[in-house]
């Protein structure tokens, strides 16, 4: 057990850590981020196999293949409690069929409707059974407290993971009106005494850079240390115990379609994904590299489209670009963290290369790769942006022919998949249930402009009563529990900081000292 390590994709790290070690640091000690030493590799037959093991127990098997260190009795049961009946259908992550080449996979059954849950319910599990076992081997002795940068859908899905957890308090931080109505009631009513949630003025990249640089403060983590007994940790999707949960969707996924006649084995699968820091598609990546049979990755970008001009340049340029709200926040983002990780393997592992780019991007706000590496890229990925019109009219159209609701992410990546399918069918990863973003649902099935606003009376509605209305028009009656009860719950979290180092970082104290 344990004899894969992780290094660091910049090469500064001091040396490479256990898994458990990766889940507790988040960010690798050199500033980049953490990837295992070996990928572990499934042959067809063990892919197909999983089909016959309810989820939780395919997860476990992926985690044993890249050789965890931790008990594997432990992993099962912490995998049983991670995919149980916190998730409103067993099947966990369902797929629907819309036609044999368009394969919805649902990753959105979880407690706060969102695709986060599939990583979001596990990794707070693996948080605290790498703390426990460290405090065994006498490696670690104090408390900790996870900072969450969020656009949405992050925040909500850490809350629910690590609320209660032992020896763990956890903050969020979103960015104040760049939410939605729900996505802030989620957050505000969080349940819980080891939680607290601040709006930031600023966009989801004031507060993600806020966040890395109170994780870079060296001072405040020693008083942090000294006078709380708590460090700094990170659930976002930088942290590798966040990662790996979704590989295993992809593989499972392929495995769950072969099973049902809809594939067959080895016929390769394009895959879709909605992508904002990079994490799912990257995930998407590595099940590929372990085995699956995926064909292209398509990236799916709304108009902040600074990753498929990445991939369709070879550039990544940050330097004029203005930052665009658009109906699928989750994906408004200009620094996609999770790159520098599909970098360091495209480049064959070549550190160098990627401390130099990101170096490029910190100082001169865009850094451009090289020749080889942007093949490399060609190989695996195609893009397209959607812009906010084309989004709407998605939503429509697919409920129109099909009766299926699509939220915006979603709608995004289905019309990206339509513009660059090939011969393969696709997997479309749909990332949000519909319910979450109920004002963009309306307003495409109502014919109403991106950002036009609700008829007067529409507009007095709540998030929750908006979806009332739409499920009596539409006839589904598939508003999942934790948002229908959302207006019933008192806000416990109304506070607005400034998102600079000094003011975060007061904030956390404040909230330590009580
Ligand atoms: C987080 C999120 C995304 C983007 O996923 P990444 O892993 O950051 O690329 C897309 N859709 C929804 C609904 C999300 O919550």
């Amino acid at each position: 057990m344990g004899r894969n390590y992780y290094i660091d994709t910049r090469g500064r790290g001091e040396h490479p850590v256990t898994f458990t070690e990766a889940v507790i640091n988040g960010l690798a000690t050199g500033g980049g981020l953490y990837v295992p030493e070996h990928i572990p590799a499934l042959t067809l037959d063990e892919i197909a196999e999983l089909a016959q093991l309810p989820y939780a127990q395919r997860a476990a098997r992926i985690y044993q293949a890249f050789d965890i260190d931790l008990p594997a009795d432990t992993i099962e049961a912490l995998m049983a409690q991670t995919y149980g009946d916190n998730f409103d259908d067993e099947r966990i992550c369902p797929i629907t069929t819309l036609n044999a080449n368009t394969h919805v996979l649902e990753l959105w059954h979880g407690p706060t409707s969102a695709f986060k849950d599939m990583a979001l319910q596990c990794l707070p599990r693996f948080f605290s059974a790498s703390a426990k076992q460290l405090r065994e081997q006498g490696k670690l002795d104090h408390d900790f407290m996870i900072l969450v940068a969020t656009s949405g859908d992050t925040g909500k899905a850490a809350l629910e993971g690590f609320c209660d957890a032992e020896g763990v308090s956890i903050g969020v931080m979103y960015p104040d009106g760049g939410v939605s109505d729900i996505q802030f009631k989620q957050m505000a009513t969080q349940r819980g005494e080891n939680v607290q949630v601040w709006g930031v003025r600023g966009n989801f990249d004031d507060c993600q850079t806020g966040a890395k640089n109170v994780f870079g403060d060296e001072a405040f983590a020693e008083r942090l240390l000294k006078e709380h007994h708590v460090a700094l940790s990170s659930a976002n999707s930088i942290n590798w115990g966040r990662l790996m949960p979704q590989i295993v969707y992809y593989v499972s996924a392929y495995a769950q379609l072969v099973a049902d006649g809809k594939l067959g084995p080895g016929d390769e699968l394009d895959v879709c994904v909605p992508t904002g820091n990079f994490g799912n598609i990257l995930a998407a990546y590595y099940a590929k590299r372990m085995g699956t049979p995926l064909g292209m990755l398509f990236c799916a970008s709304n108009e902040n489209r600074v990753l498929t001009d990445f991939i369709n340049t070879g550039t990544y340029d940050i330097a004029e670009r203005d930052f665009v709200l658009t109906p699928s926040p989750s994906m408004d983002i200009l620094v996609s963290s999770n790159l520098e990780r599909q970098l360091f393997e495209l480049t064959g592992r070549n550190a160098e290369a990627i401390a130099g780019w990101m170096d490029d991007l910190r100082e001169q706000r865009r850094f451009r790769v090289d020749e080889t590496t942007f093949a490399k890229v060609r190989e695996q990925f195609v893009a397209d942006s959607i812009d906010n019109a084309t989004c709407l009219a998605t939503i429509k159209a697919v409920f129109d022919e099909h009766g299926y609701l699509l939220d915006p992410h979603t709608a995004v990546a289905y019309q990206t998949a339509e513009n660059l399918r090939g011969e393969n069918p696709v997997l479309v990863a749909s990332t949000a249930h519909w319910a979450k973003f109920g004002d963009n649902v309306y307003r495409a099935l109502h014919d109403l402009e991106p950002g036009a606003p609700l008829p007067a009376d529409v507009a007095a509605l709540s998030g929750c009563e908006l979806n009332e209305l739409i499920a009596r028009e539409t006839g589904r009656r598939d508003i999942p529990r934790g948002l229908a009860e959302l207006d019933t719950l008192p806000i416990r979290f109304d506070e607005v900081i400034d998102g600079g180092t000094d003011d975060i970082e007061k904030a956390v104290t404040r909230f330590l000292a009580n």
